[in-house]
């Protein structure tokens, strides 16, 4: 009965502070139970260059799996259940498998699903976003070469990302599995702006094998508004 109670408040709690909050923001200040957010569009809004198929499934199956296990996981730990996502991922060290696996895995099609949009919908990098991007880069061109030459050259299943280190600077990273650079594991640590999901499950549909070809297309639903706002937000 206490744990039911605790569990409903902890809920009270999570739904409190979504109201504040949205999206993948929302999602860190989770506790658990934890819940898949819904996609800011329909799962056809990003056709041709991610399917609705693999959309349909890969957020209402794949992303419900990893919240469903982290679900199950943390059953086993009360300790944990009253923390948030963000505090699961900053101490994902310490964490099982099953519970640093699916509190990744939430967190980072969250943050997936709200950096794309609807060819033509994700408008342009903000001045600033741009000025660090050729700061950085030398380029928008060579930031997406180096981008996409990181994302192909992840081996097996994983993430590339953007993300603004601690000195405020933007660097291109990426992880395995269901890792994130809010891990105290990754090799390099900062705040995601962008995220790139290259399992399989995200492309295989449509791409079967082909990354580059899914990486290519990629790029014509990236919502640069949003990334625009997370940069903002990082520094
Ligand atoms: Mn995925």
């Amino acid at each position: 009965m206490m744990l039911l109670r605790h569990l409903c408040l902890t809920g009270l709690l999570a739904t409190a502070a979504l109201a504040q909050a949205k999206g993948v923001d929302a999602v860190l200040q989770q506790h658990a139970p934890y819940a898949v957010p819904a996609l800011p569009y329909a799962a056809d809004a990003l056709e041709p260059a991610i399917d609705a198929a693999t959309m349909g499934i890969h957020h209402d199956r794949h992303h419900q799996a990893y919240v469903d296990n982290l679900n199950k996981a943390i059953a086993q730990d009360p300790a944990l259940q009253s923390q948030t996502l963000r505090a699961l991922l900053a101490k994902a060290d310490a964490l099982s498998p099953a519970l640093r696996t699916n509190a990744g895995g939430h967190y980072n099609h969250s943050l997936f699903w709200s950096v794309l949009a609807a060819p033509g919908q994700g408008g342009q990098p903000s001045v600033e976003l741009a000025a660090a991007i050729e700061k950085q880069f030398g380029s928008m061109e060579t930031f997406k070469e180096a981008f996409t030459k990181a994302a192909t050259g992840v081996f097996g299943s994983g993430w590339a990302w953007l993300i603004v280190g601690a000195d405020g600077s933007l660097q291109i990273a990426t992880t395995p599995n269901q890792d994130n650079p809010l891990m105290p594991t990754a090799p390099t640590r900062g705040q995601p702006i962008l995220a790139l999901d290259v399992w399989e499950h995200a492309y295989y549909l449509r791409y079967q094998n082909r990354r580059p070809d899914y990486l290519a297309a990629w790029w014509s639903v990236v919502n640069w508004k949003e990334v625009s706002r997370r940069f903002d937000q990082a520094r």
